[in-house]
């Protein structure tokens, strides 16, 4: 059983390689830094073409081992079935309040998959509801001042991008640990996620080479959130030192 300990990032994922896609790299370099950081899979993914339950959990577990996560957890909620419900919201809020992370990492609350759009939406609850102090759980309240909204099939307009080449190789090793979707096996369907050039492998590290060119840098992963990010030292935006 996953022992939920304090933490300084936790990401959350509709599905158990959504984390990696989005923000592998920046989970790499968090660690990279000092930071603990922590990943919650919404569901088991149990719903895709390819690979069981058991399978992606495995899979996920070894993708935790690449990017050096305190623990991960999967909250079995139904794969399509992310609903915005008190109890669902609950889940999420006993475990923020548990771990008390800095920062909260979300799906973007447009995508094609109507999962991770639900996700974004009771993330973006749970996260809300963690600080209601009239909402009673075992750990007192407690909001993490930041929520970050991470792309997977759509991509928004970045309100920053984080430069992840140093990490990018974790990033690509964390996805391809999800062999059963991302790799081509003797009994693997063909899905968009493991065929052709613009299989998602190809499409998300397309997409992190531009974001990345945008910034000057090799590899960039983009982020936006809903709240300004307040900018204590701006000499820090143009590399001049403190
Ligand atoms: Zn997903």
């Amino acid at each position: 059983m996953t022992v939920i300990s304090n933490i300084d990032i936790l990401a959350i994922g509709a599905h158990p390689d959504d984390v990696e896609v989005g923000a592998g790299g920046l989970m790499a370099k968090f660690h990279k830094l000092g930071l603990k950081t922590a990943i919650i899979d919404l569901s088991a993914g149990e719903l895709a073409t390819n690979g069981t339950p058991e399978i992606r959990e495995q899979e996920a577990l070894q993708a935790a081992q690449v990017l050096r996560l305190s623990w991960r957890k999967c909250l079995n909620l139904p794969d399509r079935g992310l609903k915005t419900s008190r109890f669902n919201i609950d889940k999420l809020v006993r475990i923020i309040r548990e771990s008390r992370p800095r920062l909260m990492l979300s799906p973007y609350w447009e995508d094609r998959h109507p999962d991770h759009v639900q996700a974004a939406q009771l993330v973006e609850e749970a996260w809300f509801d963690a600080g209601l102090t009239k909402i009673q759980t075992q750990s007192k309240p407690y909001r993490p001042l930041q929520l970050w909204h991470y792309f997977l099939s759509r991509a928004g307009e970045p309100k920053f991008i984080v430069d992840v080449s140093d990490d990018y190789a974790l990033k690509r090793e964390a996805i391809l640990a999800h062999l059963s979707q991302f790799g081509k096996q003797a009994n693997s369907q063909e899905t968009f996620l493991n065929c052709g050039p613009g299989s998602m492998l190809a499409v998300v590290e397309s997409r992190d080479r531009f974001f990345g060119s945008s910034i000057g840098c090799t590899y960039g992963e983009g982020f936006t959130t809903r709240t300004p990010l307040a900018i204590d030292n701006p000499l820090g935006l143009m590399g001049v030192p403190r």
